[in-house]
């Protein structure tokens, strides 16, 4: 008999696991020596008041054999020789349409801009160190997208719980550790997301997909309304009849191509903010309701927060206890801030994105003359004032959290995770009032639910404008783009995901339109 339980365990006995079945016998009123097995389904911190548990589902093994943990096994063919399906992009959407037609016995032929996950690595020091950005290897492009050197979140509100089961077993097959099956919060570190996209291109490489990085498409030859070729920028052209576009959302090429081709694309609304960043032990002061060190057995506390400024909301968006901030620029001329975290959390900063909605056909009048390009072009605009006001390097515009909602300047900066570094600047008056005055507010109510938060010891960093596409690349009921036979819109570039698990979940869907199940 196999019977699901829930139970909670004291800070103080966590990590003893002999005491999950001690607990379970006396819950369900079984013998302990009845008991085969515990097995952990899922488990959470409940924080929320000074004597913290935590709370486990499990299934509990009476006089039966707890079966032993499955080997994850996909259903790969060798597809060496088998009908092609070009995939523009090798992020979670690309990566993981390339496994799907893998399994279905098609051959995916991946051109990706970036590099390689290790030769990324030096064009991430060239950016932290030189502050120059490598327009085709840097936090966003080069293999494994943006979630490679990101904070590997694995959160989603998508409710196919079937299919984000398959990414994250998936995900473990590759090297991921098992915790994020049972996790309520997983995340996976980008420590760790080097290795699971390494073996993830292994596995398409060993089946016969092919991959070939520093390979940017420039063009879309299309006749007929069919996609007939793409070229790419070395001028060699690619005969292809279905194309997965899984470029994510900072391939503006991409859109200003599909719109010189007058292709259909919508203006899409988004978020945009900055990025607020605290020492972690403040977090877990509030959080953990310490007032010192955290307890060693609680991870870096992390939180979520939103509130309504006038009926739009402003909300904390991509949180990354014991982190980094980023610099995720994409070209030159920009600055662009993101967050991550290794698999420890044990950075001494929290930092997380602090965003305003933007409804793009309410907000953006002067734009309005970009058509569907004008949330795009006012993401950039903003882009280009934090560079600007930065001091036109990837040194960032800056400002402690009080100075920003009572309006002055800063005269120092706390220290920070952001290696490019911070320069002060007035924020208050920089940013558009629809967003800045929006974030005043926000952060004043924040501070209030969460007492600590609104302080000096807090900085915040311009700008966050990458939060999910300002574009929608539309598609009809097979994922095609309507005016494009077999042009299928993918991710997050598409406006389909806003996440590692969406678009990878996206990317699946998009195969199997392409491969025609
Ligand atoms: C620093 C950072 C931290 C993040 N943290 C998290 C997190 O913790 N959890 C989470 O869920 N999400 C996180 N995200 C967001 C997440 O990474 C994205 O939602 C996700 O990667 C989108 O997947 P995608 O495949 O649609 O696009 P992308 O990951 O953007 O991949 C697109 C790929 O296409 C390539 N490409 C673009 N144009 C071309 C072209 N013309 N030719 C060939 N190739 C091209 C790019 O080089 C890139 O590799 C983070 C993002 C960043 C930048």
């Amino acid at each position: 008999m196999v019977k699901e339980i829930q139970l909670r365990i004291k800070l103080k006995e966590e990590g003893d696991v002999s005491l999950l079945k001690i607990k379970a016998a006396r819950v369900l009123r079984v013998e302990l020596n009845d008991i085969t097995g515990v097995k952990v389904l899922r488990k959470s911190i409940d924080a929320r008041k000074p004597s913290i548990y935590f709370n486990y589902k499990v299934a509990v093994y009476i006089r039966e054999k707890m079966p032993e943990t499955s080997a994850y096994t996909f259903n790969y063919k060798d597809v060496s020789s088998a009908k092609e399906i070009h995939i523009i992009g090798f992020g979670p959407a690309g990566m993981y349409a390339a496994l799907r037609c893998i399994e279905l016995g098609f051959k995916p032929v991946v051109l990706e801009r970036g590099k390689n996950v290790q030769d990324r690595r030096k064009d991430l020091k060239a950016i932290n160190q030189d502050h120059f950005v490598n327009e085709d290897s840097n936090y966003c492009f080069g293999e494994g997208g943006a979630g490679t050197y990101s904070d590997g979140k694995l959160y989603t509100r998508s409710l196919k719980r079937g299919d984000v089961r398959r990414i994250f077993e998936n995900l473990v097959y590759h090297g991921a550790t098992e915790q994020i099956l049972v996790d309520a919060h997983p995340h996976i570190g980008t420590n760790k997301l080097p290795k699971v996209v390494t073996n993830i291109r292994e596995t398409i490489l060993k089946y016969g997909g092919e991959i070939r990085f520093e390979t940017r498409v420039i063009d879309f030859i299309i006749k007929a309304n069919k996609i007939k070729a793409i070229r790419l920028l070395n001028d060699e052209e690619l005969t292809v009849e279905r194309v997965i576009l899984a470029t994510g959302h900072s391939a503006r090429d991409i859109y200003y191509l599909l719109h010189k081709k007058e292709a259909t694309l919508i203006a899409k609304s988004f978020a945009m903010g900055v990025r607020v960043e605290h020492p972690q032990h403040i977090i877990d002061s509030i959080q953990y309701h310490c007032e010192t060190e955290r307890d060693p057995k609680l991870p870096a506390a992390s939180y979520s927060l939103v509130n309504q400024v006038k009926d739009r909301g402003v909300y904390s968006f991509c949180m990354c206890p014991g982190g980094f901030i980023v610099p995720a620029a994409t070209a030159n001329g920009e600055i662009v801030v993101n967050g991550m975290s290794p698999s420890k959390r044990n950075n001494p900063y929290a930092n997380s994105g602090i965003v305003v909605e933007i409804d793009v056909n309410k907000d953006i009048p002067k734009y309005e003359r970009f058509g569907a390009l004008k949330g795009l072009e006012y993401q950039k605009a903003l882009e280009k004032l934090a560079w600007t006001s930065g001091g036109r390097t990837q040194t960032a515009p800056a400002q402690r959290l009080t100075d920003f909602v009572e309006g002055k300047l800063s005269s120092s900066l706390n220290s920070t995770s952001y290696q490019p570094g911070l320069k002060s600047a007035p924020l208050h008056s920089l940013l558009p009032k629809l967003i800045g005055g929006k974030l005043r507010t926000g952060f004043k109510q924040f501070g209030i639910k969460m007492k600590g938060f609104y302080t000096s010891e807090a900085n915040i960093v311009g700008v966050e404008s990458r939060t999910s596409s300002p574009v929608t690349i539309p598609r009809n009921d097979n994922l095609e783009h309507p005016e494009i036979e077999g042009l299928f819109p993918c991710g997050e570039g598409g406006g389909y995901a806003g996440g590692i698990i969406s678009a990878a979940m996206d990317g699946e869907r998009c195969a199997e339109k392409a491969c025609g199940v």
